[in-house]
């Protein structure tokens, strides 16, 4: 493959895109559960807090994608013990998103007397995993205990496409992951089932959606949402918010189309840059159905950095190639990193600046060699490789990712800095170890991505997470 400065992407269809929702830390959370609704909404009780750390992530996007379409009041209890008639009264939903239900309990009674009165339970993928599961869940523990597969593609299809929740909707196709081996319960219904499209066992079709009726209320059990990405895609969050409405009130309002889609408040503000190297324009498919995100895309380094950008973005993406850049685009992206701000630099972008030590030393801590440099050779580039992916450590970036496979192009005999932190190695001897790490500043978040040619990497579930999750933290995002 060889390096060429000409290249001209296709830029003028990918005006202002938008993204998602957004505030994904845990800071909405504190809530009062003492409902205090307005007139005509359903009120709504997320129970949240136990069965692992995910909840802290997970609840606040689930609240935000119920809240958004209008017709949900949201509470969120994060020590869901103790629950009792009087606590509950005054809902018409209960979420379960971890609520460390006993079976036996009091409050799992109370839990199963609230739904009988007429209301509803939606069992949220964040509930799920204990081997006790409350009796009159739709869906109950087979044999054994199967870990969580890793995020696939999976097609979500229709199995009652007259169901209230799903009717009017299309199949979709998603990144996620959901349990095996749970079983419906007797008389409850499968409405939409998640199939694995790379898989071919036994296990590849699950239900996604099971409902079950107890007294005048009614159960949803919803097996997808593992992560940020998961939940973002329209098709979830349409099935979601409609599946909540149908377990509180028995039929569906909201629209089969999700609204479109638009910057939720607090997005983050990326600049896409790209330029001087030919790349498949299915590239930006990485940053669209992202509520969260707010991105601008530029088609050269030399135009992102005629000004200065410190009070216009929160975060720099590179996918671009530029050999150097004049003095007044070198200090307007100095400032910006000193300043705090964030950048992701992606694949190619690594043979930036070649010329500039501070960046690439400094900055991202590692640099493609070009040319030989003295007795070291020039790196090389192999495309198509296999290359087996381990995630380092624990990093926000890599939070969700678990080992995966993927078909990418690799580069050794990089320039990398002793002063990085690892994210992701590999032991493929094509890459050099390190695929993707933390730039060494600190003064800057500064989050390096080796992978990322073609669509093999852009269309891959873990590599769409890894680097949504390096803009938000790059961004000053879950911390
Ligand atoms: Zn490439």
């Amino acid at each position: 493959m060889e390096y060429r400065t000409s290249c001209r992407c296709v830029l003028a269809a990918y005006g202002l895109v938008v993204g998602l929702a957004a505030n994904l830390t845990g800071r909405a959370l504190a809530d009062s559960p003492l409902p205090n609704a307005q007139p005509g909404l359903v009120r709504v009780l997320i129970l949240s807090g136990e069965g692992g750390q995910a909840w802290r992530e997970t609840t606040p996007a689930l609240r935000r994608i119920l809240a958004e379409t209008g017709r949900f009041d949201v509470k969120v209890s994060e020590s869901p013990q103790g629950l009792n008639a009087q606590t509950l009264a005054g809902f018409d939903l209960l979420i379960d998103n971890g609520a460390g239900l006993t079976p036996g309990s009091d409050s799992e009674k109370a839990v199963a007397r609230f739904v009988e009165s007429g209301k509803g339970l939606l069992v949220a993928h964040g509930a799920l995993g204990g081997s006790a599961l409350p009796a009159f869940w739709p869906v109950q523990p087979g044999d054994g205990d199967i870990p969580l597969p890793p995020v696939r593609f999976l097609e979500v299809t229709l199995a009652q496409p007259d169901h209230p929740i799903v009717r009017g909707m299309a199949p979709f196709r998603t990144a996620d992951t959901f349990p095996r081996g749970l079983l419906s319960s007797r008389a409850s219904e499968t409405i939409a089932n998640a199939v694995d499209v790379q898989g071919t066992g036994d296990d590849r079709k699950s239900p996604a959606i099971v409902v079950s009726r107890r007294g005048q209320g009614r159960f949803v059990y919803f097996a997808l949402g593992h992560n940020l990405s998961a939940m973002h895609v329209p098709g979830f969050m349409t099935m979601f918010a409609r599946g909540a409405e149908w377990a509180a009130t028995g039929a569906v309002t909201l629209p089969a189309e999700p609204a479109p889609s638009r910057p939720a408040p607090g997005a983050v503000r990326g600049l896409l840059i790209t330029g001087g190297h030919d790349h498949e324009a299915s590239f930006y498919s990485l940053f669209e159905g992202y509520r969260d995100l707010d991105w601008l895309p530029v088609d050269a380094s030399t135009t992102a950095f005629r000004n200065d950008l410190r009070n216009k973005y929160d975060v720099v993406i590179m996918y671009d190639f530029t050999r150097d850049m004049d003095d007044l685009g070198k200090k307007n992206l100095r400032d910006f990193v000193e300043s705090g701000k964030g950048v992701v630099v992606l694949h190619h972008a690594l043979l930036n600046y070649q010329a500039w030590p501070w960046w690439y030393e400094e900055v991202v801590g590692g640099r493609y060699r070009l040319s030989p440099e003295g007795k070291t050779p020039s790196s090389s580039v192999k495309d198509h490789q296999q290359i087996s992916v381990t995630p380092q450590g624990e990093h926000p970036v890599t939070a969700g990712i678990e080992p995966f496979q993927i078909t990418d192009e690799a580069y050794k005999r990089m320039w990398i800095s002793d002063r990085v932190r690892p994210l992701l190695t590999t032991d493929n001897p094509a890459c050099d170890p390190l695929l993707a790490w933390i730039g060494p500043s600190d003064k800057s978040r500064v989050v390096v991505i080796q992978l990322g040619h073609g669509h093999t990497a852009f269309g891959h579930p873990s590599y769409r997470t890894l680097v949504h999750n390096a803009i938000l933290w790059a961004a000053g995002k879950n911390q």
